[in-house]
């Protein structure tokens, strides 16, 4: 199986900014594990300006542009360090690929994305998908990485995509407002009625909320790609969602 994960901030980085180094390690460990037993693998990962926030020792998230993009540069080095050591502990490569929204509706830009990580997988190699913050302005940029994620597993023609978050997926209300809410286990078809669903979710560091993974499911079920949203908590919770096994997850079925 062809699978994209994408995961956010909150699961790797602490809200100092500073490194998980536990579920981080746990999250590498678990995707070794899914390509030894030979499915492909690309992650799609945030925490670039978390991470440089940490880094810097900054004291809250910046709002301003070129604060956000030299703290993207420095956490994005970081972010790549703590992912060769980590997966390096299991034999396997990893390979950093930076994208724009540009790089998604330029043919040719395109096309190179789709040769070059085709090679990587053929490789071996695991990618590991960022926007490029440091030089991705509002014009050109895709803005939250729940769409990216989506954008390539639409590309790579994967079998499915894993957005992982801080909450379990998607509720029947919203679970930190409401006590009666209930896990949605599994969608199939997206209309006005789910994307009421969503609140406005999103942690003090990341981006995303409940609307973009909606609409990142919407964009993978119409191009034949089912969606899992699901807490990256644990990251575990992986083996049951690649293996079609109950649990505390949302599928959105193509
Ligand atoms: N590209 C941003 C980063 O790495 C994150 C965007 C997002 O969380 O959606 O910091």
């Amino acid at each position: 199986m062809r699978v994209v994960i994408k995961v956010g901030t909150s699961t790797l980085a602490h809200a100092t900014g500073k490194l998980n180094i536990k579920r981080t390690g746990e999250l590498c460990k678990t995707l070794s594990d899914l390509k030894n037993a030979g499915h492909e693998v690309i992650l799609v990962s945030s925490g670039a300006i978390g991470m440089g926030v940490g880094k810097l020792g900054l004291q809250t998230k910046p709002t301003d542009i070129p604060t956000k993009q030299a703290a993207a540069a420095v956490g994005q080095c970081e972010l790549m360090y703590a992912y060769d050591k980590l997966f390096a502990e299991y034999n396997h490569t990893v390979a950093q690929i930076l994208l724009t929204g540009a790089d998604f509706t330029a043919e040719d830009r395109h096309q190179n994305f789709n040769n070059t990580i085709t090679r990587l997988l053929q490789l071996g190699a695991l990618p590991v998908i960022n926007e490029n913050d440091t030089i991705a302005t509002e014009e050109i940029k895709v803005g939250d990485n729940d769409t990216l994620s989506a954008l390539v597993a639409v590309s790579v023609k994967a079998d499915l995509l894993i957005i992982l978050s801080d909450v379990n997926g998607l509720y029947s209300a919203d679970p930190r407002k409401n006590a009666n809410a209930t896990l949605i286990h599994a969608v199939h078809g997206i209309d006005e009625n789910t994307l009421r669903l969503a609140g406005d979710a999103g942690s003090a560091l990341g981006t995303g909320g409940m609307k973009t993974k909606l609409s990142s499911a919407k964009l993978c079920n119409a191009n034949g790609v089912d969606m899992v949203i699901a807490n990256g908590e644990n990251p575990d919770i992986l083996y049951a969602i690649v293996n079609a096994e109950q649990g505390e997850y949302t599928r959105f079925f193509a």
